[in-house]
């Protein structure tokens, strides 16, 4: 018997989505939080390892575990075309139902301990505290972010809830920053219950097979999970990490635009420029001449809003109108410069009256 039958889970949350497995003695339950979709046994966590099933139980024992909390400017999610030159509350909480070997938060998403779980159940963080912060600091809204959000996804909708329920917090945006490798029914209730305001949502890469060896997901999900936002009209940016000898070639920039393109040319994307992390640290950090040439193919292509992030580069995080191309924003190290006529004006360029797909 492992030491985790002794931890008395029913301390812990309760899952919201999963199903018990009735046909056999197993107390198996089935997880359908995230496309992973595990199976689960008796004694056993899922894929992300925050998730326990305790007697035919699930469990999400990081609920109230929020991390990093700090304000941040929008811009450094990424969201450039979401409410300009705003603060936001950020944190995240342990685990990830990814296990990237670049990632760059993986002492919160990888190094979960067993031993972490004790004392997880001594040091939540209501929802009710969450909104405090965000209302004694001045946030304008809450970014679930660092990890996945959709593994802690019922902290998540149970501080949206209560922030939508009362007067000093019903104003509040929130955003998710995500793999975006939902399930179908996470994202009908994101949907349904009209749960966040934006999102941007990582595009790692355009096969499956870099997907299943970096990441331990699928392409698929991911580009299910774009479609469907972009569908519901959650405003929606795109990222997409360019690493070395992995997606910086042509053919994947090609992919990756024509996909966008497919759903919008106003979808902003932002290209990013890796950096040796975790356990990819043998490789260099992206080529510049890579970046500027899949913003070359982006804009080729016929997409508006092209960025890239991570750099020292000029210009390549301001915002211009795709028409007439007038200055919009002006972005330097999360510095914003707002062109004053946008601000009153929101959606169309002030100077030849372009709509815009810009969130003032
Ligand atoms: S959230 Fe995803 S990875 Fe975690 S247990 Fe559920 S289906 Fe598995």
């Amino acid at each position: 018997m492992n030491s985790l039958s002794n931890i008395k889970f029913q301390s812990f949350k309760e899952a919201e989505f999963y199903q018990p497995l009735d046909f056999d003695d197993s107390k198996s339950v089935k997880c359908f939080l995230c496309s992973h979709y595990c199976t689960i046994k008796n004694n056993n966590f899922g894929i992300c390892k925050v998730r326990f099933n305790s007697e035919g139980k699930l469990y999400t024992i990081t609920w109230g575990q929020a991390e990093g909390l700090a304000i941040d400017p929008i811009e450094k999610k990424p969201l450039y075309h979401f409410k300009p030159s705003t603060r936001v509350l950020s944190f995240g909480t342990p685990g990830c139902n990814f296990f990237c070997l670049n990632c760059q938060n993986n002492t919160l998403s990888q190094l979960i301990k067993k031993s972490d779980i004790l004392s997880f159940k001594n040091k939540n963080i209501e929802p009710s505290e969450i909104l405090q912060l965000a209302v004694n600091y001045k946030a304008d809204g809450i970014a679930y972010t660092y990890s996945e959000p959709t593994i802690f996804f019922e902290y998540a909708r149970d501080i949206i809830l209560l922030s939508k329920s009362k007067e000093e917090t019903k104003n509040l945006f929130h955003i998710f920053v995500s793999n975006g490798y939902f399930s179908k029914e996470i994202l009908e209730t994101i949907v349904g219950e009209n749960l966040i305001d934006a999102i941007n949502i990582d595009l790692k890469f355009f096969d499956d097979k870099n997907y299943k060896k970096i990441t331990g997901g699928t392409l698929k999900p991911v580009l299910d999970s774009i479609e469907f936002l972009y569908k519901h009209k959650i405003h929606l940016e795109i990222t997409n990490l360019v690493i070395p000898d992995l997606n910086d070639n042509d053919e994947d920039f090609q992919k990756l635009t024509n996909f966008v393109l497919n759903l919008s040319k106003d979808i902003p994307l932002h290209f990013s420029r890796f950096y040796p992390h975790y356990k990819m640290l043998t490789k260099h950090p992206t080529i510049i001449d890579r970046l500027l040439r899949a913003k070359e193919i982006a804009i080729n292509n016929g997409l508006n809003y092209i960025y890239i992030g991570n750099t020292d580069l000029p210009d390549v995080e301001n915002t211009y109108c795709p028409k007439c191309h007038n200055l919009l924003i002006e972005r330097k190290r999360y510095r914003i410069f707002l062109n004053f006529e946008l601000k009153k004006n929101d959606n169309f360029c002030p100077v030849c009256g372009y709509k815009l797909n810009i969130i003032s």
